[in-house]
């Protein structure tokens, strides 16, 4: 009995898959001497678009949104003029491929491959290298079929049960009850997702879905707590630009602003939590090495340049900023102190440079760096239920703190 459960629960999960999205099946890459083919399985005709982007060089594919059906193992290694692959949703209707590129190509031919025997539709991208400079950017669309405009409805009847219509809350009344229970509004930012999978170790951990994971932890427990309420810039897999990620914590009104990241260091043995604020001046080389590395985000989600809005590299801090720059230091402050005896820091934990996503004017914001993908020990402590529950705890009391001494501050 319990085997059909089970066998029917896999079937319906297969299925459903099946039914919800195209799936990419498999991806090989072939380089040759002078031209490089990308062969990217697809279950479903798909209508594609693929063009090439520069500084850095690279290679982007754009479309439908998609399962991802291939294992890592099963995952073309580098070679050739090709650096390395990533994938994953760009937006909510678009998956991405973005192949990093040694030197810079050209699209030399692209199409749709009918399924043929046990192989099903196939998208090729052909790629053949030009002399630098003269590089051109292009944009090649191949496919019959529309793209999918998937929109979210709220369901009208569930199992033949009419479901109530959604009464829509007048604002007024939001406003009254918030203000009335005044609760802060805290924004979590789960760093990196979709097509950008931040850190990735060695067992294959991808920075993107820790982040996520704890990030929805620590929402729960905030709100459990009845004083805050908690957006998330993110809550599925999918790709955020920076500048995004703070126009949402500013919409939303954020009272404090907390970035979550597991990135990679080069010596496997560093291990331990840091926590970094926005200054122009970074407080030591890695930390601006880091601060570089995380600006570059959108760079590596193949966001084009002329979409990039106002460069992120360039971090310039105006006065009005310095209250919250003050504040944002308070926050880490207390934090650090928080985590001090109870989880694993680094030296010198409260570090600053210039991240991008920590530049929102008004909106004291810190960037939590949990541990290290590239420690093993920092890996399994992150991936453990019971000491992530640690972790949240830790911040949710640090937060409580913070607007405790603000509250007393205010009062004078
Ligand atoms: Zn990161």
């Amino acid at each position: 009995m319990r085997f059909y459960i089970i066998f029917i629960a896999l079937l319906f999960g297969v299925f459903s898959e099946a039914l919800a999205s195209p799936a990419v099946k498999s991806v090989r890459i072939g380089p040759g001497i002078d031209k490089t083919r990308l062969v990217l399985e697809v279950s479903e005709q798909v209508k594609f678009k693929a063009f090439t982007l520069d500084n850095p060089y690279r290679l982007v594919v754009d479309f439908p949104a998609s399962a991802w059906a291939v294992a890592d193992r099963n995952m073309p290694k580098p070679g050739g003029v090709v650096k390395g692959l990533r994938y994953g949703l760009y937006s909510s209707e678009v998956s991405r491929v973005v192949l990093d590129l040694s030197s810079p190509v050209k699209i030399a031919n692209t199409f749709l491959l009918e399924p043929v025997g046990s192989a099903a539709y196939r998208i090729v991208v052909d790629i053949q290298a030009v002399a630098a400079g003269v590089y051109k950017d292009e944009e090649v669309t191949k496919g019959s079929k529309r793209i999918n405009q998937k929109t979210v409805r709220t369901p009208i009847s569930l199992n033949g049960v009419l479901l109530p219509k959604p009464k829509p809350r007048s604002i007024a009344k939001i406003q009254k009850t918030d203000w009335a229970k005044n609760k802060k509004v805290i924004i979590l930012d789960p760093g990196h997702g979709g097509v950008d999978p931040g850190a990735i170790s060695k067992r294959g951990t991808r920075e993107k879905h820790l982040t996520l994971a704890i990030a929805k932890e620590l929402k729960r427990e905030l709100e459990r707590t009845g004083k805050y309420k908690v957006h998330l810039t993110r809550n599925r897999d999918i790709f955020l630009p920076l500048r995004k990620r703070i126009e949402i914590g500013r919409a939303k009104k954020g009272d404090l602003f907390i970035s979550l990241h597991a990135d990679s260091h080069d010596s496997s043995k560093i291990r331990g939590a840091s926590v970094y604020t926005l200054s122009e001046k970074a407080s030591d080389k890695e930390a601006a090495a880091l601060a570089a590395q995380q600006n570059k985000a959108d760079v590596l989600a193949g966001v084009r340049l002329d979409e990039q809005y106002d460069s992120v590299g360039n971090i310039l801090i105006d006065l009005a900023q310095r209250e919250t720059m003050n504040l944002s230091a308070m926050f880490a402050n207390l934090l650090v102190n928080n985590m001090r005896r109870n989880w694993n820091l680094r030296n010198n934990t409260h570090r600053f440079a210039g991240f991008a996503v920590l530049k929102a004017p008004d909106m004291p914001s810190v960037l939590l760096e949990m541990g290290y993908l590239t420690n093993r020990r920092d890996e399994n402590t992150l991936l453990s239920k019971q000491q992530r529950s640690k972790l949240v705890l830790l911040v949710v009391r640090a937060i409580g703190r913070y607007f405790d001494q603000l509250g007393a501050q205010a009062r004078g």
